[in-house]
């Protein structure tokens, strides 16, 4: 079995503890991750605040040469990690290797956007300008459901930017991020990036932590506000990533043939495990019977099982805790009167495998449609009035992403226009790319990622204002 480690200050190191990762589709262990203490942390941000000082001062060029040393690494080991990501996620093999060419094409587009330094007065009394100052030492928390993928995004926009990092991975998935730590070692001078595994705690110590001036976290909404919380004592800057409840308004005049697909994969790619994922369906009721009978019959050739397997385009569910909330969320609509037209109970056996469920005849109140399921089950809401669909639609706490779906893109743009949500999709979901901005409305999240406005976040705005006379 592989050995992983912890990377401080350029080199690697146990723990005194580990903890069991396991593959979720068999409930074996893939590998002991450290369990990293109070001490490590404190050398890692120790670390990072002393490379911050040389690494601030690199000029940018050098920077970008360091991140493209660290994407050919990835490159040179791209199987190895998308195996190792397969076995802690659970996703098929494909999609493994599909997530970490993602990362080297978001680093391509991170290290070709740049931050401007705009002038913004110049006459005969004053010359006024201002700059993006890096922030110092950021704390990257990552989810499970695309590991490597969302370490990157993190790690790039802020060593780019001149800040240091001390990157933590969530327990279900640390392994592949951990190797990442490995590479960049071969790129990053000594302290720039610093990689620790270990539980909650290991995140709380780090909202909690003064060295840390910045945190970048993509998880729950629940963890997200408790970061917000721990981080108030030094002001912490805050990216905040969080969860979504997105709906998709499907309306009377839609191919139906033509969208089934789409709204397939919209709803269940990484079964169903991804902030931005279709999670309720509203469903004009012309349509609604033949919708519902194109999903059901397109999941009929959807093969789900060990991702290492030839022909699987499905994983299970990333881990126990989240198998439990599938299930109980599938039992409460089952109570709530829901129908399951596939699905609808777990597979059994070893493994976290709950297949394609889709539920219909569900009251909008149900749990199911209230609550984000981050699983394989999707509730399909009937509706009459479009102007109804859109007040359920924009009654949730959250506004990850939404869409609308319409063969008359003049009248899905203009109710798209009205989701409060950050992104506002037609004939289209989750459609996330690093050229485009990303971020969630109201309880989704707080700031942005991708692009110049993403970068921004990792700085601090300096106005350089100049008396000439
Ligand atoms: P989670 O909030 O349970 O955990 C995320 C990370 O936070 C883990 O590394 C965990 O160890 C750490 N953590 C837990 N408690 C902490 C605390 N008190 N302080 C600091 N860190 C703490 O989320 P999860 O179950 O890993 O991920 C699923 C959730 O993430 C879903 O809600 C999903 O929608 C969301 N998500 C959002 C995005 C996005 O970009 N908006 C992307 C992926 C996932």
């Amino acid at each position: 079995m592989a050995e992983f480690k912890l990377t401080i200050d350029g080199r690697v190191e146990d723990a005194e503890g580990t903890f069991a990762v396991l593959n979720p589709a068999h409930e074996t262990v893939v590998g002991q991750a450290p369990d990293a203490s109070r001490e490590q942390l404190d050398r890692a941000v120790a670390a990072a605040r002393a490379a911050f000082v040389g690494w601030r001062d690199t000029a940018r060029e050098q920077r970008v040469a360091a991140i493209n040393a660290f994407a050919g690494a990835i490159t040179d080991n791209l199987d190895d990690l998308a195996r190792l990501l397969t076995l802690e996620q659970g996703k098929p093999l494909q999609e493994a290797h599909n997530e970490l060419q993602a990362c080297l094409g978001w680093i391509d587009a991170f290290v070709h956007t740049e931050l401007s330094e705009p002038v913004l007065v110049d006459d005969a009394e004053s010359l006024i300008s201002y700059r993006h100052r890096p922030l110092g030492v950021v704390g990257g928390i990552t989810p499970w459901n695309a590991p490597v993928l969302v370490a990157c995004n993190k790690l790039i926009p802020a060593v780019q930017t001149g800040n240091t990092v001390v990157l933590k991975p969530s327990p279900y998935t640390p392994l592949s991020t951990l190797k990442l730590g490995e590479l960049a070692q071969q790129a990053f001078p000594a302290g720039v990036v610093n990689v620790l595994s270990g539980g909650n705690e290991l995140g709380r110590w780090m909202s909690e932590h003064p060295g840390i001036d910045k945190l970048s976290f993509t998880g729950s909404t629940a963890t997200g506000k408790a970061i917000m919380r721990s981080g108030a004592d030094n002001l912490k800057r805050l990216t905040l990533e969080l969860g979504g409840n997105d709906a998709a308004i499907v309306l009377d005049d839609v191919d139906v043939p033509a969208v089934v697909e789409k709204l397939f994969w919209g709803a269940f790619y990484n079964s169903g495990q991804i902030c931005t994922a279709i999670k309720r369906m509203y469903v004009h009721a012309d349509i609604h019977d033949a919708i519902a009978q194109g999903l059901v019959q397109y999941s009929q050739y959807i093969e789900m099982g060990d991702g290492t397997r030839e022909g699987v385009v499905l994983g299970p569910v990333q881990n126990k805790m989240q198998f439990d909330k599938v299930c109980a969320l599938a039992a409460s609509a089952r109570q709530a009167g829901g129908r399951f037209l596939c699905g609808g109970e777990p597979r059994g056996g070893a493994g976290y495998f709950f297949p394609v469920s889709i539920v219909v005849d569900l009251p909008n109140d149900a749990r199911l449609v209230q609550e984000e399921q981050f699983g394989p089950i999707l509730p399909l809401i009937r509706y009459t009035d479009v102007e109804q669909a859109l007040a359920w639609v924009n009654a949730g706490r959250q506004g990850l992403g939404g869409s609308v779906w319409s063969a008359d893109l003049a009248r899905a743009e203009a109710l798209a226009r009205r989701l409060e949500s950050g992104s506002a999709w037609v004939n289209k979901h989750m459609d996330v790319r690093p050229d485009v901005p990303f971020g969630g409305a109201r309880e989704s999240g707080l700031g942005m990622e991708h692009t110049a406005l993403g970068l921004a976040e990792y700085t601090q705005l300096q106005v350089l204002n100049i008396a000439k006379q």
